[in-house]
């Protein structure tokens, strides 16, 4: 049987069985349901997209996959090159891998042993509270959400601050010498509870990652690719290391890259073996991901998706104005993210049905009741979605 993710068996509702899935549209066996969560908020384009597509299957001509150990290929090579333009700064140094959660684990891997290389003794890292980036070890120990990972309570050598200047500027002054890195979820921390924070914490954390040598990571699984109204969160602030996965491949097959700049590229660049960063997932570089991504920046591109995420936000915004219930905490928007915090997390039981038998896939979580559309929706379309979030409080 199916063992489902995040879920009690014993007591789990019955999923919805997808049958196919076009647009925005789910079909399901309970109807056809607009999908507010964009298979967390991966798919971009919707489903069934026909350029995307088109691209898997004219790629499987050629081989649906090869090692990246001794061998490449043009998917993988026009695919580091285009993240290599569209990236700020020399953020150009790409490492592939097969999940966002193995995306991050490459990226503390690689803050680590950089400072292994130069024989730092800094093995420290520095992260957020409610953090979360991904279900793998070291991804939990960065992570700070007792909800998902309750089970395993270690937290060894990881130290984690609130988004607040002051503890910020305060942990620097106190540890700041023993830091190999700082990660963070910019701007939008997702799966902890769909926080928000200002762009000057992240300013901040940037000096201050120079002033004391530190590494700052970007955490932009779930921020990449336009979600919070920014191309990319490192558009505004430059870190040393982005991960990149979730949308990258618009939602076809799970794949994940890890891109360095060049002072951590030449940390590992030498004439000693064990200087190189000994890591290599199977199915790194996957040439149907890599092709499927390929397109998917591309149309990103072309069809102007900064310009859709902007106008999902103003229409949100404005459907939102006024909204308010004495059961709900606060509503935050940012980008192509809506969610509603209640006080009470029992509030939210029987959302996921209701929304269901009106017409939208939803699955809140802890206290949150969230949409984070596909770009390509029309208005319409998302004017049903936030009705029947607020019609819930009603
Ligand atoms: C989803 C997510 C991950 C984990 O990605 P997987 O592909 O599920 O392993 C890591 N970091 C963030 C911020 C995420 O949202």
């Amino acid at each position: 049987m199916i063992w489902y993710p995040y879920e009690q068996m014993k007591t789990m509702h019955a999923p919805l069985k997808a049958e196919r899935a076009e647009g925005v549209y789910l079909y399901t066996d309970r109807g056809k349901l607009i999908d507010s969560v964009s298979s967390w908020w991966s798919a971009i384009h919707g489903y069934n997209h026909p350029e995307l597509n088109a691209a898997v299957s004219g790629r499987l001509d050629a081989f649906a996959h090869v090692m990246l150990g001794g061998l490449t290929h043009e998917p993988v090579q026009t695919l580091s090159d285009k993240l290599a333009s569209m990236l700020p700064g020399d953020l150009s140094y790409c490492f592939f891998s097969d999940s966002g959660s193995v995306g991050v684990e490459v990226a503390l891997k690689m803050a680590q042993q950089f400072n292994v290389n130069r024989k730092s003794a800094r093995r420290t890292v520095l992260a957020l509270k409610h953090a979360y980036h991904g279900d793998t070890f070291k991804a939990m120990e960065v992570g700070d959400d007792e909800d998902y990972h309750y089970a395993f309570p270690s937290k060894n050598g990881v130290v984690h601050i609130p988004t607040r200047i002051d503890a910020l500027e305060e942990t620097f002054r106190t540890i700041g010498d023993t830091l190999s890195c700082f990660i963070v979820e910019p701007l939008l921390q997702g799966a902890g509870g769909m926080k928000t924070y200002d762009v000057s914490f992240l300013q901040r954390a940037r000096a201050l990652c120079d002033e004391y040598d530190v590494l700052l990571i970007f955490d932009e699984v779930a921020t990449g690719f336009g979600r919070t109204g920014n191309r990319f969160v490192s558009d505004l602030v430059r870190p040393d290391i982005v991960v990149l996965g979730k949308a990258l491949t618009g939602g076809y097959i799970g794949h994940a890259v890890t891109v360095a700049n060049k002072r951590v590229f030449d940390g590992f660049y030498s004439d000693d073996y064990r200087h190189a960063f000994m890591h290599g997932p199977t199915f790194m570089g996957n040439a149907l991901a890599c092709t499927v991504a390929r397109k998917s920046i591309e149309i990103f591109e072309r069809e102007n998706y900064m310009a859709k995420v902007a106008h999902i936000e103003q229409f949100t915004r404005a459907q939102m104005r006024g909204f308010a219930d004495e059961r709900v905490k606060e509503v935050r928007i940012m980008g192509g993210m809506v969610c509603i915090q209640v006080y009470d997390r029992k509030t939210l039981d029987g959302f996921a049905e209701y929304a269901a038998a009106r017409g939208v896939f939803s699955r809140p979580f802890l206290d949150i009741m969230y949409a984070t559309v596909p770009y390509i929706i029309e208005e319409e379309q998302l004017r049903t979605v936030l009705s029947v979030m607020k019609s819930w409080f009603a």
